[in-house]
Parts: structure tokens; C-alpha cells; sequence
């Protein structure tokens, strides 16, 4: 099985794939190589990655098969989350944040773009191909 197929078909295991791939950054970030540099907030990032995971499998969809890009997208958002208390959108959030007009996570469109499109406007949800 592909490890496409296998995260799509597990996202359980997509959840242990990224933090594997955090992991293996960290520790090459203590080596002076590559560091993660969406977000140094490491237990708010597990509990959004967590969320965004739950949110995927509870309405049949799944995470996009490139981790960095989730990793980014989460990190990201974990930065906005340690800023406001919400899962503001990174993709959608004005610059600086405004709480009172950006979208949180999951956006209103979401379900919309991932339908017509495929994925939703980050690239963080997909279509999963067996819905
Ligand atoms: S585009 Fe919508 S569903 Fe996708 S990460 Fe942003 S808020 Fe969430």
C-alpha cells in the first residue's frame, strides 16, 4: 500500500506520520540543521493537529498527503491560535490579524470548495477518493 493510500485510508496514522516528521526535525534542529519554523508552540501544534484530524474523519475527508504543507497550515494556524484563543484560517486572516472579520477553521466554504475543488482554499482538507 502507497503511503498515500495509507493516509488516506488511516488518518490516525497520517496524525503519527506528521509528528513523526516534527520529531525528526527536532532533532535535527538540536543537530544545526533544519528547524520547524511554522511554529515553535509544540503541545498547542499536537492539539490543533489533533482537532484538524478529528475534523477530517468526522466528515469523511482527509488531510492533504503533503506533511509539510499540513505542517505549515497548522503551524501557522497554532501561531494565530496562541495569539487569539482561535483557529483562525492562515490562508484567509488579514495581515496583522483582525478577530473581528477572519474566518476560523473550519471556513463556511469549506465543504463547498472541497466538493467542487477537491481540497479547501489551504490545502489542508482533501476529498477523500472513497466519498
Ligand atoms: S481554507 Fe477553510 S477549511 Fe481550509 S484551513 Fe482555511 S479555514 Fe480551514
Amino acid at each position: 500500500m502507497s503511503s498515500l493510500s495509507r493516509s488516506i485510508a488511516e488518518p490516525g496514522d497520517f496524525a503519527r506520520e506528521v509528528r513523526d516528521a516534527l520529531q525528526k526535525s527536532r532533532d535535527r534542529r538540536l543537530h544545526g540543521g533544519t528547524v520547524n519554523q511554522w511554529t515553535k508552540r509544540d503541545g498547542e501544534y499536537q492539539s490543533l493537529l489533533d482537532k484538524v484530524v478529528g475534523l477530517a474523519q468526522r466528515y469523511g475527508y482527509t488531510l492533504n498527503p503533503d506533511k509539510e504543507r499540513v505542517a505549515k497550515v497548522v503551524g501557522l494556524m497554532t501561531e494565530n491560535f496562541v495569539a487569539s484563543g482561535k483557529m483562525f484560517c492562515p490562508c484567509k486572516q488579514s495581515h496583522p490579524l483582525d478577530p473581528t472579520k477572519d474566518v476560523t477553521c473550519p471556513c463556511p466554504e469549506w465543504k463547498a470548495d472541497i466538493e467542487g475543488e477537491g481540497h479547501c482554499f489551504c490545502r489542508l482538507f482533501y476529498k477523500s477518493p472513497t466519498t
